[in-house]
C-alpha cells in the first residue's frame, strides 16, 4: 500500500516535470520564431538594398535601418 502510494506521488512528479519541460521547449521555439532572418529576395523599400531580414510579423533593412511590417504579405514602413 505504502509503495504504491509512493509510486503514484513519483509519477505525478514525473509528469509535472515533463510538462515544465515541454512548455520551456515550446517557450524556446516561440522565442526562435521571432528572431530576424535574412530575406534575401525583397529590396528594401526604402533603400533597394537585398539587405532586409525578417520574422514572421516583421522585417527589418541592415543597410538603411528602417522598420517594417508585414501586412497581407506586403511590406509597409512602420
Ligand atoms: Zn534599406
Amino acid at each position: 500500500m505504502g509503495k504504491m502510494k509512493e509510486i503514484f506521488i513519483e509519477q505525478q512528479e514525473e509528469l509535472a516535470y515533463r510538462g515544465a519541460h515541454d512548455a520551456m521547449i515550446h517557450g524556446l521555439a516561440r522565442q526562435a520564431c521571432e528572431e530576424f532572418i535574412t530575406e534575401g529576395e525583397t529590396p528594401c523599400p526604402n533603400c533597394f538594398e537585398v539587405e532586409l531580414v525578417r520574422n514572421e510579423t516583421e522585417a527589418e533593412c541592415t543597410k538603411c535601418g528602417q522598420g517594417f511590417v508585414y501586412i497581407d504579405n506586403a511590406l509597409r514602413f512602420k
